[in-house]
C-alpha cells in the first residue's frame, strides 16, 4: 500500500485512541471529492471501471448508497437514484428519457415547477408537451401521438387531489412502448406500490414524507429492470451530487417513515372529516373521504392516506379577508413543502390547462403534522371564526 494512502488510514482507523474502527449504529458520513488509492494497480482498476465501491466524490458514498438501496427496496424496483430535490428528480427523468422530437403527456395537477421545466426548457431542445385531465384514465388514448415517449402521472396531485386510474393508463402505455413516471410523493412507497400498477418510474420528493423534518431537499428515482440501464447511464454521465450529509438525515427518517405517517394520515383524517361539517366550508378534498370524485378508485389502489388535503370556502374571500383567516392560526406554519411534523397551511387559486371543478375557487391546502390532532382542530376553528 502506498504510504501517502497508509498512514492516512491509520490516522483515521488505527490510532492509539481504540483498537479497531468504532462501529456506529447509523453509517458514517463521509465529505470528500478525492477518493485516495491503496496503489498505483488499484487505480489502474479504477480507471478501467472494475473498483466496486466509490472512486470519486460524486461516486455516491456508503450512506448515498444505503439510501438508494432502502428507497429501490421499499419501491419493490430495480435500481434508485438520488437527486438534489424533487424538483432535479422529475427533471432529470425527462432528460435521461426524451430526446429531441419527441412528445411528454403531463397530468395537469403534477408539481407546477415540474411543469414549468417542460414548457420553459424542453420546450427549447424540441421536446413538445400536452396537458392531460387529472382524473385521466384509458381515455388517455386520446392524447397520444405517434411521438409520445413519456407519461407524467402525479396521483393525487398534491393540491386539488385529483387521482388518475394508474393501471389504464400503464396497459395502454406498454402497447403503445411509452414510458410511464409516476411523482408518488403523496402515498409514499408504502400507500402507493407503483411497480405493482404497471408503471416504469417513481418519483419521489424525498424532501417530504421520506425525510420528515423540513430539514432536507432531495430527490429520489426508482425504475423498474427495463428501464434500469438508461436511468443508470445518465446518472453515471452526469455525475449527479448530493451531500452525504443529506443523505444520512433521509436515512435517518426513513426509519421512522411508517410510524409518522400513521400519525399523520389519522391526524389527518380526524381534521378532514370534523371540517366536512363547517358552515363556511364547501368541500373538503380527500381521497380518503366518501364524497372525494375518484374515491372508488383510492380505495382500489393505495392502502393509505397521507397528511395533506384541502378544502374550499362557501363564498369567496377577498385577500385581506382571508389573511385575518390564515394570519389567526397560531400552529399552521405559512410556507411551501409539506410532509414535516410541522402544520403548515398554503392559499391559492389553481392554475390550469385543463377545465377543473376548481377553476377560480380559493384552494387551502393543509399540511398536517404531528402536533395533536385536537390542538390543531382548535387553532384551525378559532381561525375560522375571523371569517363571520
Ligand atoms: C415538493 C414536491 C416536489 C419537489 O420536491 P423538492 O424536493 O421540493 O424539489 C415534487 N413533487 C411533489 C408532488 C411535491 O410536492
Amino acid at each position: 500500500m502506498k504510504k501517502a494512502t497508509e498512514s492516512i488510514l491509520q490516522h483515521w482507523h488505527n490510532d492509539s485512541h481504540a483498537a479497531y474502527p468504532p462501529v456506529t449504529v447509523n453509517p458514517p458520513v463521509y465529505r470528500g471529492s478525492t477518493v485516495l488509492f491503496r496503489d498505483y494497480a488499484e487505480m489502474c482498476k479504477a480507471g478501467k471501471g472494475q473498483l466496486k465501491g466509490p472512486v470519486y466524490g460524486t461516486d455516491r458514498f456508503p450512506v448515498q448508497r444505503s439510501l438508494e438501496e432502502a428507497m429501490q427496496k421499499l419501491e419493490n424496483g430495480a435500481a434508485c437514484r438520488i437527486f438534489p430535490s424533487g424538483l432535479s428528480a422529475i427533471q432529470n427523468t425527462f432528460l435521461a428519457f426524451c430526446k429531441s422530437g419527441d412528445h411528454i403527456l403531463l397530468v395537469d395537477n403534477a408539481y407546477h415547477p415540474g411543469i414549468n421545466f417542460c414548457q420553459k426548457i424542453l420546450a427549447k431542445f424540441n421536446i413538445e408537451t400536452t396537458f392531460i385531465p387529472p382524473a385521466v384514465g384509458a381515455d388517455i388514448e386520446e392524447y397520444i401521438q405517434d411521438n409520445t415517449r413519456l407519461i407524467l402521472l402525479e396521483s393525487p396531485g398534491s393540491n386539488t387531489f385529483e387521482i388518475q386510474d394508474i393501471p389504464a393508463i400503464t396497459e395502454m402505455a406498454r402497447q403503445k412502448n411509452i414510458v410511464t413516471a409516476l411523482d408518488n410523493t403523496w402515498a409514499t412507497p408504502l400507500y402507493l406500490k407503483p411497480f405493482e400498477l404497471g408503471v416504469d418510474i417513481s418519483i419521489q420528493s424525498v424532501s417530504k414524507y421520506i425525510a420528515g423534518y423540513s430539514d432536507v431537499l432531495l430527490g429520489a428515482v426508482t425504475v423498474n429492470k427495463q428501464h434500469e440501464r438508461t436511468m443508470l447511464n445518465y446518472y453515471r454521465r452526469m455525475e449527479m451530487y448530493t451531500p452525504d450529509s443529506d443523505c444520512y438525515l433521509a436515512l435517518r427518517g426513513m426509519n421512522t417513515l411508517s410510524t409518522r405517517l400513521k400519525q399523520h394520515e389519522q391526524s389527518a383524517l380526524t381534521i378532514a372529516s370534523t371540517l366536512v361539517n363547517h358552515s363556511k366550508i364547501d368541500t373538503v378534498i380527500h381521497p380518503a373521504l366518501p364524497n372525494h370524485p375518484q374515491h372508488k378508485i383510492f380505495l382500489r389502489d393505495f392502502s393509505g392516506s397521507s397528511g395533506l388535503f384541502a378544502f374550499t370556502f362557501k363564498e369567496e374571500y377577498s385577500e385581506k379577508k382571508l389573511g385575518q383567516f390564515i394570519d389567526k392560526l397560531e400552529l399552521f406554519g405559512l410556507g411551501y413543502s409539506w410532509g414535516g411534523y410541522k402544520s403548515l397551511l398554503t392559499a391559492g387559486k389553481q392554475q390550469r390547462n385543463t377545465p377543473s371543478i376548481y377553476s377560480g375557487k380559493t384552494i387551502i391546502r393543509l399540511n398536517i403534522g404531528l402536533e395533536a390532532p385536537q390542538d390543531l382542530m382548535e387553532d384551525l376553528e378559532q381561525g375560522l371564526s375571523q371569517l363571520s
